[in-house]
């Protein structure tokens, strides 16, 4: 017979307990983290929990310029110059750094190797599916059929304004400028830039703002059964356990079959008990 203490006024005994407590991420939304603390009350090892699935936080020069600016693009996250994750979407641009599904899909990576202490880079192609030459001759039609406007109008069937204003700045022009000051030399370095905006990566945003944790009961003090191999007659379901996906359902079906596993394993573990 199991007995474990819940509420300080109340203690229920029972053969078995399925333990589905949730993540630390999103506290608003129910689960706390509270769980660990219960989890490592039976002495069993929790990973450190981290978000997954978050927003980037960087200190790059000019970015604020391009606040609330939604592109199609690519990002690709650098740990310790290495390429460690890369996605594709609409990228938010924001205040802070950036955001958007294709983010939340890399962040984990981000979050993990800032937690390790190395130096961390996303490289944002707003271009994605133009080659770079293909790109230069876009921009060399577009502003000299457009030499009456400003480069960032000129460019803004392509490009959003406000993006192109802050790529303007990156590379030492004014988006006010006149197009018909736009050389094939600016287009080529507009080109290069448009392709490989880097932003320096100094945090992420926090478990209240993250849709999942990575981190939490080390499945490696679990068996098939998602029952605790030290502590048998112990379940577990969902997020609470270390194991986190990408957008797309992927959490949701993770809680859904582990429950599904979890419910049959106590139901059999009941049934050979009695
Ligand atoms: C904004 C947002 C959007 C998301 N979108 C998606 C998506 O599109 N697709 C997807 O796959 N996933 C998505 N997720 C993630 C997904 O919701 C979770 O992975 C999933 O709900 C985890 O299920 P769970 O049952 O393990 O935990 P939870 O759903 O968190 O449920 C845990 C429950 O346990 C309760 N609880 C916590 N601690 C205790 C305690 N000590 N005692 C008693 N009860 C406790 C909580 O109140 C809660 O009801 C999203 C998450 C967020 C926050």
């Amino acid at each position: 017979m199991l007995q474990l203490e819940g509420a300080k006024t109340n203690t229920i005994k029972t053969k078995t307990v399925i333990l589905a407590c949730g993540s630390a991420a999103s506290p608003s939304s129910g689960s706390d983290g509270s769980g660990y603390n219960l989890v490592k009350r039976l002495g069993i090892r929790v990973v450190k929990p981290l978000p997954a699935l978050t927003a980037l936080e960087s200190d790059k020069k000019n970015m604020k310029l391009a606040t609330g600016v939604r592109a199609s693009g690519s990002v690709k996250i650098m740990a310790a110059g290495r390429v460690v994750s890369e996605d594709t979407g609409e990228i938010q641009f924001t205040d802070y750094g950036i955001s958007g599904i294709p983010v939340f899909q890399v962040s984990r990576f981000a979050v993990r190797a800032l937690e390790e202490g190395q130096k961390v880079e996303a490289q944002v192609d707003v271009a994605a599916d133009i080659k770079e030459d293909e790109l230069v001759s876009m921009l060399k039609c577009a502003v000299n059929t457009r030499k009456h406007q400003s480069v960032s109008e000129s460019l803004s069937g392509m490009f959003n304004k406000k993006l192109v204003m802050m790529i303007c700045k990156e590379i030492g022009i004014e988006g006010n400028s006149s197009a018909s000051d736009i050389n094939d030399d600016i287009c080529q370095k507009l080109a290069k830039h448009m392709k490989s905006l880097r932003y320096h990566i100094t945090g992420y945003k926090s478990n209240d703002y993250a849709q999942v944790c990575q981190g939490g009961v080390d499945v490696s003090e679990l068996n098939d059964n998602l029952e605790s191999v030290n502590n048998p007659g112990i379940f577990f379901a969902g997020e609470l356990m270390d194991i986190d996906g990408r957008c797309g359902g992927y959490n949701l079906q993770w809680a859904w079959s582990s429950g599904a596993v979890a419910a049959k394993s106590a139901f059999d573990y009941c049934n050979r008990q009695e």
